[in-house]
């Protein structure tokens, strides 16, 4: 078995025995995405040199004896949306093509005091708005599985480059599903956490109360070993949570006795692909046979997740979205093309305002407009207790149905997505269709919760399906070490896609 086959913990107890060291791995990986990012597109920038530097510094560490970090050696890919000091974030978006911020966030911040070498930015979703990475500025990202279809998004060169064995982990941010979607759909692990468990201290803002970041990877304890280096307060995030980490990556293995599972029903209704829904149902089976209890819950407002979110995101957008004018950072349109337009067109729009609209109309991709628009006009004078207000209402009552559920249950177990992998293509021209994607993921974002998408089968054209459990708020160990009772039992995580 090769080197890059290995699982993230694997690989840290050979570089800890001295049988292995991090250039070597980082080459491996490297020499990997050499060989298959042609054709699948996930890395947006592949940063080869700093990363062998970073490894060579952390085996010198090593071989000097002096201590080393959680995740000393191993290579670690970053969604394009987190802020890394004087080296490129685009966002996936042409408004922050040359933008070089000043600062890291506190996630890269903990990957590197945890001497993980970072290998590159993948491709996203621009501001991390889609679900099939179709919507990035610069290059679509293939399924491993199937390079005809999408990988999910938005951070689906996170899970692609993890499916694909380009990176052991990698970071990625889900404000409505972005994590557990594309983990879903390219079979691999991938957890949002509870919101406040990770700063978003330098992650771009997209809609600020939905926001988090957290690990893709390809087994259950390595998603443990990356979050416990994300997790904990920051004091530069008001809205991180004070609160003790667990030991996620020692407790991952044992296993939870007298395990009550709730299951939605309407989960299972109408509009699901059988193949996956069957992949889901014997996932329960599994969890029974390992002696959990099912139980049926009734989420009353969960029809009304996808209403409410596609109201608040894109609020919450459009107010964050209001920096990017051409004046302080990112893109601007050419002045002088400005001035020679209103002299043409003789229009009564002074200089400036024609600046900001040709810029942010330049910048900007349709999807991210189309965001723009739909939150300022819900957001408006007339209309805000109608939409925006009313939806803040169902948000609040879609937490107290997870409430009352957590009453009952450890944990909500069902499905990730209604279907696997689509073509490419299929839902460009279709909004609504690709914002029926996130029907079971959105209703955990609005609520705060923490949830985990893990591999539970194959349809009969070899595409991954995935399982979502969901736990309530900070119950993170709870939720990886019942995943990993899963993955104990089965073998579905450790198949990979064919790739030439
Ligand atoms: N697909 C959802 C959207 O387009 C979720 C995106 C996300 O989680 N970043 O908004």
């Amino acid at each position: 078995m090769s080197i890059i086959q290995k699982t993230a913990t694997e690989q840290l107890a050979l570089l800890q025995a001295g049988e292995l060291t991090s250039v070597e791995l980082t080459q491996a990986y490297l020499d990997r995405i050499e060989q298959v990012d042609g054709s699948i597109g996930a890395f947006l920038r592949v940063e080869s040199d700093s990363a062998l530097q970073q490894a060579a510094t952390i085996d010198a560490k090593r071989s000097a004896g002096d201590s080393l970090g959680k995740l000393a050696g191993l290579p670690v890919a970053i969604k394009d949306i987190l802020c890394t000091k004087d080296t490129p974030t685009t966002c996936g978006s042409r408004m922050l093509e040359h933008f070089q911020p000043p600062y890291n966030a506190t996630a890269v911040e903990k990957l590197l005091s945890a001497d993980a070498v970072i290998l590159g930015r993948t491709n996203m979703d621009e501001f991390a708005m889609g679900s099939s990475t179709e919507n990035s500025a610069y290059q679509t990202t293939q399924n491993p599985w199937d390079i005809t279809r999408i990988p999910g998004g938005s951070s689906g060169g996170a899970a692609a480059c993890v499916a694909a064995d380009m990176a052991p982990l990698s970071l990625g941010t889900d404000t409505g599903g972005s994590i557990r979607q594309p983990a879903a759909l390219c079979g691999c692990v991938g957890l949002k956490p509870t919101y406040g468990r990770v700063s978003r201290y330098g992650l771009i803002a997209f809609a600020s109360s939905l926001d988090q970041i957290g690990p893709l990877a390809r087994t259950v304890d390595d998603t443990a070993l990356l979050l416990e280096v994300l997790a904990g307060y920051d004091p530069l995030d008001s809205t991180s949570v004070n609160r003790e980490t667990p030991a996620y990556s020692q407790t991952v293995h044992q296993p939870l006795e007298g395990l009550t599972l709730g299951v939605v029903e309407q989960h299972f209704s109408e509009g699901i692909d059988a193949e996956v829904a069957t992949s889901v149902q014997q996932a329960i089976q599994v969890y029974q046979s390992l002696g959990a209890t099912i139980k049926s819950i009734e989420m009353p407002h969960a029809d009304y997740g996808i209403a409410t979110y596609y109201i608040i995101a894109p609020c919450e957008a459009s107010s964050n979205l209001a920096r990017y004018d051409g004046a302080h950072y990112g893109y601007r349109t050419d002045q002088a093309e400005v001035l020679a337009e209103l002299a043409e067109d003789g229009s009564d729009e002074g200089p400036l305002v024609r600046m900001y609209r040709k810029t942010r109309s330049e910048g900007f991709g349709s999807e991210v407009q189309r965001r723009i628009m739909l939150g300022t006009y819900a957001l408006s004078e007339g209309y805000y207790e109608a939409f925006y207000l009313k939806a803040l209402k169902v948000r609040r009552l879609i937490r107290q149905d997870y409430d009352r559920a957590f009453e009952q249950v450890d944990l909500i177990i069902g499905p990730v997505t209604a279907n696997p992998a689509f073509a490419k293509g299929e839902k460009t021209s279709d909004p609504m269709a690709m914002y029926l994607e996130d029907l079971y993921t959105v209703t955990a974002n609005l609520a705060g919760v923490a949830g985990i998408s893990l591999p539970c089968g194959f349809t009969s054209a070899g595409l991954p399906v995935g399982l979502q459990l969901q736990s309530a708020p900070f119950e993170e160990e709870k939720l990886l070490r019942a995943a990993q009772m899963y993955q104990s039992a089965t073998d579905f995580h450790s198949r990979r896609p064919e790739l030439s």
